[in-house]
C-alpha cells in the first residue's frame, strides 16, 4: 500500500486532480484506492460519491462520540469501489481544524480502515498549510509520498516552494519524499517551461502536465469525475496518464527549495512578474 499526500495552494485543483486521478487509477489501471479528505471543507470525495451526503469523522465524533466513529458509518464507497472518508472540521471559529485531521487519521488507523488490500491511500490536504495538523500526513509518516499540485502562476509556485521547505523539515524523521509536481494548467504563457525549470531547480520532476479543460467542470456539475462522466474525452486519458506515471514512479527525493531571489529571477525570466 502506498500512502500519498497531495499538497498545493488553495483552489489550485488538489481535490479535482486527486479524485480524477483516483478514478482513472481504479478504472484504467485496476487499482484499489482510498481517499481521505483532510480539508475541513469536506469536498475531497464528492465526485467519487456522486454528491452523496457524507458524514464527516468530526461530525460523528462531536455529536455521537468516538465509539460511534466506525468504518461502516464514515467510510463510503463510490465509483469503482473507491473508499472515501472526510475528516471534516470543528464548528467554524471554534477549535483547531488541524487537530481534527490528526484525530480523524488516528481514528481511521485505530479502526483498521486502511486495509492491506489497498494499493493507494490519498490524503487530500487543505491548501498550502504545512503547520500543525495539516503537516501530520508528512510529519508523522502517515504518508510516504507527496505530490504538489501547481501551475505556472507565481503564487502557485511560491506555495510549492514553501511546501518543499516544510517537507525538508520532516523528511529525515518521517521518511517522507517528494514524488513530483503535477502541473494543473492555468494556460499561463510558457507554463510548461517555467515548471520544468522550477522542478529541476528543486531536484524533482514535473510528473505530468494536466491541461485545463472545461469538461472537468461539466463532469463536476454532474458530480462525477471525467472518467465516469465521459471516458471518451481526451481529459480522461490525461488523468489515466498521470495515474500510470504515479503507479510507475521511482523518482522520490528530499527537495531542495530555492531562495526568494532565485524564484523571483525565474519569474522575471518567464515574464509573469506582473
Ligand atoms: P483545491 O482542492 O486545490 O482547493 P479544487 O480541486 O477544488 O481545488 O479546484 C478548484 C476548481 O478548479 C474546481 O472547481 C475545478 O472544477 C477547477 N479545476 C481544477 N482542475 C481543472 C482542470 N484541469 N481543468 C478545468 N478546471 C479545473
Ligand atoms: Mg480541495
Amino acid at each position: 500500500m502506498r500512502k500519498i499526500a497531495i499538497y498545493g495552494k488553495g483552489g489550485i485543483g488538489k481535490s479535482t486532480t486527486t479524485q480524477n486521478t483516483a478514478a482513472a487509477m481504479a478504472h484504467y489501471h485496476n487499482q484499489k484506492v482510498f481517499i481521505h479528505g483532510c480539508d475541513p471543507k469536506a469536498d475531497s470525495t464528492r465526485l467519487i460519491l456522486g454528491g452523496k451526503p457524507q458524514e464527516t469523522v468530526m461530525d460523528v465524533l462531536r455529536i455521537e462520540g468516538a465509539e460511534k466513529v466506525t468504518i461502516d458509518k464514515v467510510v463510503k464507497k463510490g465509483f469503482k469501489d473507491i473508499h472515501c472518508v472526510e475528516s471534516g472540521g470543528p464548528e467554524p471559529g471554534v477549535g483547531c481544524a488541524g487537530r481534527g485531521i490528526i484525530t480523524a487519521i488516528d481514528l481511521m488507523e485505530h479502526n483498521g480502515a486502511y486495509t492491506p488490500d489497498l494499493d493507494f491511500v490519498f490524503f487530500d490536504v487543505l491548501g498550502d498549510v504545512v503547520c500543525g495538523g495539516f503537516a501530520m500526513p508528512i510529519r508523522d509518516g502517515k504518508a510516504q509520498e507527496v505530490y504538489i499540485v501547481a501551475s505556472g502562476e507565481m503564487m502557485a509556485i511560491y506555495a510549492a516552494n514553501n511546501i518543499c521547505k516544510g517537507l525538508v523539515k520532516y523528511a529525515k524523521q518521517s521518511g517522507v519524499r517528494l514524488g513530483g509536481v503535477i502541473c494543473n494548467s492555468r494556460k499561463v504563457d510558457k507554463e510548461k517551461e517555467f515548471l520544468a525549470e522550477f522542478t529541476a531547480a528543486i531536484g524533482t520532476q514535473m510528473i505530468h502536465f494536466v491541461p485545463r479543460d472545461n469538461v472537468v467542470q461539466r463532469a463536476e456539475f454532474n458530480k462525477k469525475t471525467v472518467t465516469e462522466y465521459d471516458p471518451k474525452e481526451n481529459q480522461a486519458q490525461e488523468y489515466s496518464e498521470l495515474a500510470r506515471k504515479i503507479i510507475e514512479n521511482k523518482n522520490f527525493v528530499i527537495p531542495k527549495p530555492i531562495t526568494m531571489d532565485e524564484l523571483e529571477k525565474m519569474v522575471v525570466k518567464y515574464g509573469i512578474a506582473d
